[in-house]
């Protein structure tokens, strides 16, 4: 479990705080999105998941080990993983598979063991055929899974995605989401992804809406997304289905606001049509 209590954090070079009291668990298992516009301190609260900022104010615990505890700073890391934007400056090495060594290595671990580990990381993000490959003849999303997979080497409990598919093009968001999915699903490696992209955050179990350093959603995608004027307040769009619902119902068609699938959404429809006749 991670438990963020009362969490606030000021930039050395800022006077006003880019977290504003955070409180948040995250259960084992879990997958959250974080949603917020540019600035509202996503990315400023996943790096205090794993040490990489301090708090200023409260504290965050992971599997109970504060993160400002300095002695287990090593343990935290290989706790909670994380994954940024752009995979060029998570890729160090010119060969795939000895990129996803990488952490495992410095672990000093036994080489065999080292193998096993890489093996299995590769083979769980579809990357295994492509381990002898040079990562620079791979496409941004390949390049994203290989970063994923040298987190998956260390064997996190915990991964944190910071907008993952932001520099990916469709097809290689699509792989990179399929990864995380299965992560998740099949590994029970909890999962909070930070997106701009409503479709990925309608996937998740659980969506944080973060505003001014705080937050100001918490709950499911059906219930977050019904927000729909909250949303647009803040900056946000909403899954094109929740826009579509929303405009009806502006128009005074009496519809369920809480639909989240397009299968959802026409079923709907058609019980307000017959309604209607
Ligand atoms: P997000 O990831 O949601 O776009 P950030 O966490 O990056 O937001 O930023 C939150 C606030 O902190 C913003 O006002 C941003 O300008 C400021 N900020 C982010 N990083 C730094 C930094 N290294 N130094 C000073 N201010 C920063
Ligand atoms: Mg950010």
């Amino acid at each position: 479990m991670i438990e963020i209590n009362n969490l606030t954090f000021t930039y050395d070079t800022c006077r006003e705080p880019a977290l504003d009291g955070i409180n948040l668990t995250i259960k084992e298992g879990e997958f959250v999105a974080v949603l917020g516009h540019n600035g509202s301190g996503k990315s400023t609260l996943a790096k205090h998941l794993n040490a990489i900022l301090l708090p200023s104010g409260g504290t965050v615990y992971a599997d109970g080990i504060n993160t400002a505890d300095i002695k287990r700073l090593a343990e935290l890391r290989r706790l909670v993983g994380m994954v940024f934007q752009n995979p060029d400056n998570q890729i160090v090495a010119s060969v795939v598979e000895e990129d996803v060594a990488f952490g495992p290595e410095n672990l000093g671990m036994p080489s065999e063991k080292i193998r096993e580990r890489v093996d299995y990381a590769l083979k769980t993000v579809g990357m295994y055929e492509m381990r002898n490959m040079a990562p620079y003849n791979l496409s941004g999303g390949q390049k994203q899974r290989v970063a994923i997979a040298g987190i998956i080497a260390m064997q996190p409990r915990y991964i944190v995605f910071d907008e993952p598919t932001a520099m990916l093009d469709p097809k290689g968001r699509q792989e990179v989401m399929q990864a995380i999915k299965a992560l998740n699903s099949e590994q029970g490696i909890t999962t909070v992804i930070i997106t701009h992209y409503m479709d990925e955050a309608a996937e998740a179990e659980r969506i944080v809406v973060i505003d001014h350093g705080k937050v100001i959603i918490d709950d499911t995608p059906r219930m977050a997304f019904a927000n729909v004027a909250l949303l647009k307040k803040l900056g946000l769009d909403v899954p094109q289905v929740t826009e579509l619902m929303f405009r009806l119902r502006g128009e005074g068609i009496a519809l369920e606001y809480n639909k989240l699938t397009v299968d959802e959404c026409a079923e709907e429809l058609k019980k307000a049509l017959k309604k209607q006749v």
